[in-house]
C-alpha cells in the first residue's frame, strides 16, 4: 500500500482537514495509518478526541534525542578544527574554549570526528517525542502517530524522520495505506516530510497568496521526482485560477471542495465533516482519482 503525503505552499490551506477527513472517509474501506509530520503544529490528534478532559490519552512511543557534542575545555588546544567543521555555526572555539548552541546542533558529529585531542563527547539531548493515538471503540479505525517538537526547539527533521520511522515500522508489520500530513512550505521540514512518498497531494486555495506559494513547493515536489497532484480547497472563495496554474505546472487537478461555513466551523470544532454531502462527494472523487492512478486498490480494502 502507498504512502501519500499531503502538503501545501502555505499553512492554512486546509491540509489537517483534509488529511483527517480523507482519512475517516477511507478508514472502512483501507487499512489506514494517519502520520502527523507537522512536528510544530500537529493538529491531528484533536479530530480524534484527544484533549486535556477527554479519556484519549496518547502513548509516548519514543523521546527524539539529537546526540550533541560538549567539550572539556581541559583537553582543547584551541585549534577551532570544530568551528570549521560545523556547517551550521553551532559552535565557536575562543582560544581554549568552545562555546556551543545545541539549538543550532544538528547531531551530525562531524565536529567529534574533527577534533584531534577528543575534547569533544556527545550526550544525548531532547528535540521532541513521538506519540501514537488508537482509536477508542465506536470511532473510525485509524492509528495516528505524530510528532511533537519540544517548544522553543528547532530540530524539526530529527523528529519528523523519528516519526517516518515509527510509520515504517507499524506498517511493516500491519501493511496498510499511509496518509502524511506535511508542513506547509518548501523548507527543510516540507522537503523531509515529503521524502519517499509515493504521490503527493498539494492542497491550494484559489487565492494568490495560497497560489504563489504551492507553485514553490509543486515544483520542489517534482524536483524530487515524486508525482502530485492537486486538490482545490474552498473552491469559490477567491479570484485564484487554480486551473492554470495546474496547467502551467502539468499537474492535473483531483477534486474540488466548494467554500461552505458548515465545513469550516467543523474545523474550527476539530470534527470530520462527512456528514456534509459536499465532503461526501469531493471525497468521492478524490478516492476515484486515486484509484485510476491505481494509487489505492478498487474493493480490495486492506481490511
Ligand atoms: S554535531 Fe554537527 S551540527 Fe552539532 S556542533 Fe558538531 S558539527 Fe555542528
Ligand atoms: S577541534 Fe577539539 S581541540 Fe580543536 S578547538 Fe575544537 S574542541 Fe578544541
Amino acid at each position: 500500500m502507498p504512502t501519500l503525503a499531503i502538503a501545501s505552499g502555505k499553512g492554512g490551506t486546509g491540509k489537517t482537514s483534509l488529511a483527517v477527513n480523507l482519512a475517516s472517509y477511507l478508514a472502512g474501506e483501507y487499512r489506514l495509518l494517519l502520520a502527523d509530520l507537522d512536528v510544530e503544529a500537529p493538529d491531528c490528534a484533536p479530530y480524534f478526541g484527544s484533549s486535556a478532559d477527554s479519556q484519549q490519552a496518547p502513548r509516548l512511543l519514543q523521546e527524539v534525542y539529537i546526540p550533541v557534542p560538549q567539550a572539556d575545555d581541559s583537553r582543547c588546544n584551541g585549534c577551532g578544527a570544530c568551528s570549521r567543521a560545523c556547517h551550521f555555526g553551532a559552535l565557536v572555539a575562543i582560544e581554549n574554549t568552545v562555546r556551543i548552541n545545541e539549538l543550532l546542533c544538528k547531531g551530525c558529529g562531524h565536529c567529534v570526528r574533527v577534533c584531534p585531542t577528543g575534547a569533544l563527547q556527545e550526550r544525548p539531548v531532547s528535540a521532541g517525542k513521538v506519540c501514537a493515538l488508537s482509536p477508542l471503540p465506536g470511532q473510525a479505525p485509524i492509528e495516528l502517530l505524530y510528532g511533537l517538537l519540544n517548544i522553543g526547539d528547532i530540530r524539526t527533521t530529527a523528529v519528523i524522520d523519528a516519526v517516518k520511522k515509527k510509520a515504517a515500522e507499524a506498517t511493516a508489520s500491519a501493511p496498510g495505506l499511509t496518509l502524511r500530513d506535511c508542513p506547509p512550505g518548501a523548507s527543510c521540514p516540507a522537503v523531509r516530510a515529503i521524502h519517499g512518498a509515493d504521490y503527493c497531494i498539494l492542497v491550494a486555495e484559489p487565492t494568490a497568496f495560497s497560489l504563489h506559494d504551492m507553485e514553490k513547493t509543486a515544483r520542489m515536489v517534482l524536483a524530487m521526482h515524486i508525482p502530485a497532484g492537486i486538490v482545490v480547497n474552498k473552491a469559490g472563495a477567491g479570484s485564484g485560477d487554480v486551473a492554470a496554474l495546474a496547467r502551467k505546472l502539468r499537474l492535473p487537478v483531483l477534486a474540488e471542495l466548494p467554500w461552505q461555513l458548515d465545513i469550516a466551523e467543523h474545523g474550527a470544532r476539530a470534527e470530520t465533516a462527512l456528514d456534509v454531502p459536499e465532503m461526501i462527494d469531493f471525497l468521492f472523487k478524490l478516492k476515484k482519482a486515486l484509484q485510476q492512478m491505481k494509487l489505492l486498490g478498487v474493493g480490495e480494502g486492506g481490511l
